[in-house]
């Protein structure tokens, strides 16, 4: 079985992109031995991506699979973006600034991004995919599933917040599964 490292330190995404990946591909996603601390110094979620593929790859000699995801919100000029975990210390505090920067915006649009990018072992990127998903952010917390600003992030189609569907659910219509369904198609290709 061929192996891929997941560039990443967030045990939620592990938890659901490992779920994507289970049974569609004969390649086992492993964790780095130890952490591998790579600077996010890009302006978009591709750059970063592409960085932290890259640098976790060339460590491992393995190839690899990073990602970089934010939030983008349309009256806030696409802010969070990049410095989405960045933007507070903890997901508490990050939705607390969040609501009160938009506190009398009557645009709540907003949507996730998710960029992922494919490393070969020698830190060559040969492919990107990127995914979005598309809701409105909402005045108070509901639900407690997911992670980060899932409780305050409202899909209308589906009269819920993230953080109150199940993570199957979540996976059918989220940004990252989006960005790693174009990846599992392009690696069936490949295996
Ligand atoms: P990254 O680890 O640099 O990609 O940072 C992503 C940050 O964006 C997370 O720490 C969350 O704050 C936010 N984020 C990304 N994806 C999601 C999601 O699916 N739900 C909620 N917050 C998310």
């Amino acid at each position: 079985m061929k192996k891929i490292v997941l560039a990443t330190k967030n045990k939620n995404k592990l938890k659901e992109i490992n779920s994507l990946f289970k049974s569609l591909l004969d390649i086992d996603v492993v964790l780095p031995d130890s952490d591998i601390d790579v600077e996010e110094t890009g302006e978009t979620f591709l750059e970063n991506a592409s960085l932290k593929a890259s640098e976790t790859a060339k460590k491992m000699h393995l190839p690899s699979l990073a990602d970089d995801s934010g939030l983008c919100v349309d009256a806030l000029n696409g802010r969070p973006g990049v410095y989405s975990s960045r933007y507070e210390k903890d997901d508490n505090s990050r939705i607390n600034k969040l609501l009160s920067e938009l506190k009398d915006k009557d645009n709540r649009s907003a949507h996730f991004c998710c960029a992922m990018a494919l490393s070969d072992e020698n830190g060559n990127i040969f492919f990107t995919a990127e995914g979005r998903c598309f809701g409105e952010i909402i005045n108070e917390k509901r639900g407690s599933n997911g992670f980060g600003y899932d409780p305050v992030f409202f899909i209308p189609e589906l009269n819920k917040t993230l953080a109150e569907i199940s993570m199957e659910e979540k996976n059918k219509i989220s940004h990252r599964s989006k960005a790693l369904s174009q990846v599992i198609d392009f690696l069936k290709t490949k295996n």
